[in-house]
């Protein structure tokens, strides 16, 4: 499970996030709405370790990770606009943060492959990611995130962007996913539709602050 309680975060003296608490179980797929400006994207970068936090804890499968490092949270994370690294090709985005942990080569490779299965996009192992479709590349991305096995998928608006039928595409395979591997999950969307098909339980922001 996942837990932040009474999150605070000011930018300098103004507040972004004003003792914001949730909770989602393990295995739970949530959908985050809201308006623009409300501190959606920030709440996934204090989950993934990536801003400062200036009051409140994070919880995750009962340990405080509050001041635990990004990189050892164990939390995946699918932006916008998937920030693929594009010196690197795809099976290199998706084995780097295994290198980083400095997983045995064999490993990285059995799990790479694995991804690129459930994703099912094994044939593009070695393309360049600059040379993806818009598709494709969005696909890369949930592999990457996926292939550390995290304990919390986060998804900032993943599918903006998409024409209407690659998204309906991507969103119901996203789901199938995410269910068959029983991915605790937090999806920040716009778009109610989005959140209605995709969750089992839609949450706005302005309802977890207190
Ligand atoms: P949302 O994702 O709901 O659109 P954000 O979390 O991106 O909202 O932003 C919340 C608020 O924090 C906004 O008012 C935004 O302008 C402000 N903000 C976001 N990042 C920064 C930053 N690095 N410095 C100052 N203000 C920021």
């Amino acid at each position: 499970m996942l837990e932040c309680r009474n999150l605070v975060v000011n930018y300098e003296s103004t507040p972004v996030l004003q003792n914001l608490s949730i909770y989602i179980d393990s295995g739970e797929i949530v959908a985050l709405t809201g308006p623009s400006g409300a501190g959606k994207t920030t709440l996934l970068r204090c989950i993934a370790g990536l801003e400062i936090i200036n009051a409140g804890s994070i919880w995750l499968n009962g340990d405080e990770i509050t001041t635990r490092p990004a990189h050892l949270r164990r939390i995946g994370l699918v932006f916008q606009d998937n920030q693929l690294f594009p010196h690197l090709n795809v099976a290199e985005n998706i084995a780097y943060s295994l290198k980083i942990h400095r997983v045995s080569k064999k490993l990285i490779d059995d799990k790479v492959a694995e991804v690129l299965d459930l994703v099912d996009l094994a044939h593009l192992a070695d393309r360049e990611v600059v040379r993806l479709s818009g598709g494709e590349a969005k696909r890369i991305a949930v592999a990457r995130a996926l292939v550390a096995q995290p304990e919390v998928l986060l998804l900032d608006e993943p599918l903006n962007g998409l024409d209407k039928e690659l998204h309906a595409r991507l969103l119901e395979d996203l789901g199938k996913l995410l269910r068959l591997r029983g991915t605790t999950t937090l999806h920040v969307t716009h778009d109610q539709d989005e959140a209605a098909k995709m969750a089992d339980r839609v949450l706005d922001i302005r309802q977890l602050l207190s």
